[in-house]
């Protein structure tokens, strides 16, 4: 049987379809105010909220497919359709913050008058959105997908106050580079997002140890439990970014069925409260086994001499 908790989807999906409105408003309100007012940080921040826009669209998408049951030809469900779909737009924040940096260059070799008075006001409009959608976010269930989410909404909101004192200071000194560094910032920002988001997706897709697991932790908690002569041939991979899944072999004495359930029991149950792992698929063994494939996991002298002196206790 697998865990999930689906209960507290629909309220957050609620709170992402009404983010996803007010984002939309003031992209519009940014496009109009950053031309009127020729103010680049305020474009570069249309670029950001439409990055942001289609991040939420994706969560509510990935919302919709992690309540999809799996199916005969898709047997794992839809976890990896979100995660896949949060690497194409960080690729996409990529290119929006180089075409910021370009846009940048350009404004310092050849400064243009700011309306920095427009600049302020449509930015407080933005401290209050994004501090409203945060507070909306931390009220909800939070899962990694919320809670990275609610992190990004504090960001913005810091971001966005930094255009107002950015607006105030082209005021009081009229210097027009102020505009341009803003939105060096505004791209930086992005930037570094994305490659968080990039990290993290492609540990998914690649198979990667769950972010923070370490497997050698695993095979200890395994080994520890009573019966278990050996672990091997352990995998550990993430099917989407809240599923955690693992197979292995363990080799137990020549006991019977009933007598071995009760050690199934225990290593699901460790599985489940140390590492959040649920899908297990685990094969146990008495003879020797012969590994088909070369997955066996490298592991350093002194955590085999570890497995050696603990199978010697036992014995
Ligand atoms: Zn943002
Ligand atoms: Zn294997
Ligand atoms: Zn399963
Ligand atoms: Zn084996």
């Amino acid at each position: 049987m697998h865990v999930h908790s689906h209960g507290a989807n629909e309220r957050t999906s609620q709170v992402l379809r009404v983010s996803l409105i007010v984002t939309a408003g003031y992209i519009g309100l940014l496009v109009v105010a950053g031309l009127r007012s020729h103010s680049l940080a305020l474009l570069s921040e249309a670029g950001h909220n439409l990055s942001d826009f289609v991040a939420l669209l994706l969560s509510l998408v990935a919302v919709y497919f992690h309540s999809r049951p799996p199916s005969a030809t898709h047997t794992y469900g839809y976890h990896r359709a979100g995660v896949l779909a949060a690497l194409l737009n960080a690729a996409a924040l990529v290119g929006i913050s180089f075409l910021i940096f370009y846009g940048a260059v350009r404004r310092i070799q050849h400064p243009q008058p700011v309306h920095a008075g427009m600049m302020m006001w449509v930015a407080a409009a933005g401290v209050i959105m994004n501090g409203a959608i945060a507070f909306m976010l931390y009220r909800t269930h939070r899962d990694v997908n919320i809670r990275s989410a609610l992190l990004h909404e504090i960001g913005d909101t810091i971001s966005t106050a930094a255009v107002i004192i950015g607006g105030w200071a082209i005021l009081a000194t009229g210097q027009l580079w102020i505009d341009a560094a803003l939105s060096f910032g505004i791209g930086a920002l992005i930037l570094w997002s994305s490659f968080g988001i990039m990290r993290e997706t492609l540990n998914i897709l690649l198979e990667g140890t769950p972010r923070g697991m370490k497997l050698a932790r695993v095979a200890a908690v395994i080994q520890e439990i009573d019966g278990v002569n050996d672990v091997h041939d352990l995998h550990v991979w993430s099917i989407g970014s809240e599923t955690n899944a693992l197979s292995c072999h363990i080799s137990i004495a020549d006991i019977p069925p009933s007598a071995s359930e009760r050690i199934l029991r225990e290593v699901k149950a460790r599985l489940h409260t140390d590492f959040q792992i649920d899908h297990t698929t685990i094969q146990f063994e008495h003879a020797v086994c012969e590994v088909a494939h070369c997955c066996v996991i490298p592991v350093s002298d002194s955590e085999s001499n570890n497995a050696v002196a603990n199978l010697t206790r036992r014995k």
